[in-house]
């Protein structure tokens, strides 16, 4: 899955110097959260279309399960979010609240359901992630294709973005995966390459990349999602940027690292929004066609406006 977010299933059928500062104790690092991270108010007339849908048929959101601070702005403008392959996944990403484990055996009933549901809600753009499926040979990618090709027959004037997992250089299971007619096809690097041990100790930064490459060369529109604020320093982002540019990336997302639980990574800092938007010019600088860069934006954010971005 990814940094969109954080934790559960979607459709589970169902500086500052203080020399001279009075000594105050510190607070703990979950509490000083700047200004800049308050959470909107959900708004707006189809904001409550989508959540009353979601409540009358029993229905979760990543975007609720995650508790998402966009949900309201997503919602409003018909964006929802579906993680499928079940809610047990095969790594532990020291970010990500997702529960490890081996999971179930693979629902082949889920594509199904997953489409009705974004036909029921009326999803104008819909985006699909799931966690990562290593126990299975082919990662699950029947079950991808299905999905899409399933939601494209109920759904015809929804757009899709896949956030697709590391299929760990399995690249028929790449091509599987990404044949269903979606219109995005992300896959997040979640930070710079020094931290991958760290942060995503199972994947690699290179085997990322070159998914990203293969997708691209495959003709499709490519999106990728960096974390903010687990202790990279703005040249690894920038280097991050060059590697990205150069595989064939067309979108990325930059937003702040919130650490889930207490037994997740500790944030590292809190990056102030003027460095996020000196991240976006740098970006486009360096030849991305399109970068979302902010505190609360996640992989998901704007991302019906993803659509438009020229292959
Ligand atoms: S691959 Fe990592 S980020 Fe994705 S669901 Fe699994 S543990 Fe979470």
């Amino acid at each position: 899955m990814d940094s969109l977010l954080l934790t559960l299933p979607v459709i589970q059928a169902q500086p500052q110097t203080a020399a001279l500062a009075p000594a105050e104790p510190a607070a703990p690092a979950r509490a000083r959260k700047p200004d800049w991270l308050r959470v909107k108010l959900p708004i707006g007339p189809d904001y409550a279309a989508v959540r009353q849908l979601v409540d009358e048929h029993k229905l979760h959101t990543i975007c609720q399960s995650g508790n998402c601070p966009n949900m309201g702005e997503c919602w409003g403008a018909g964006t929802a979010t579906f993680m499928i392959l079940g809610n047990v996944c095969t790594r532990s990403c020291s970010f990500c609240a997702v529960a490890t484990g081996r999971p179930s055996e693979l629902d082949l009933d889920e594509p199904r359901r997953v489409a009705e549901a974004i036909s029921l809600m009326k999803v104008k753009h819909a985006v699909i992630t799931s966690v990562n499926r290593d126990e299975l040979k082919d990662r699950g990618a029947g079950v991808w294709r299905d999905t899409v090709v399933l939601t494209k027959q109920l759904s015809p004037g929804t757009t899709i973005e896949t956030l697709i997992p590391d299929v760990k250089a399995n690249w028929e299971a790449l091509e599987v995966m990404t044949s269903g007619g979606q219109e995005v096809i992300s896959h997040n690097m979640e930070t710079v390459g020094s931290l991958y041990r760290l942060v995503r100790p199972q994947a690699k930064y290179d085997r990322s990349l070159e998914q990203i490459r293969r997708t691209k060369l495959a003709g499709h529109r490519t999106k990728s999602g960096i974390m903010l604020g687990l202790g990279e320093k703005p040249d690894e982002v920038h280097q991050a940027m060059d590697d990205l540019v150069a595989n064939g990336l067309d979108i990325l997302t930059l937003g702040q690292y919130l650490q889930p639980t207490k037994r997740h990574l500790e944030v590292a800092e809190f990056i102030h929004p003027d460095a996020f938007a000196a991240y976006k010019e740098e970006g486009l600088k360096r030849g991305l066609k399109y970068v979302e860069s902010g505190p609360l934006v996640r992989s998901s954010y704007h991302a019906e406006r993803h659509v438009n971005v020229p292959i």
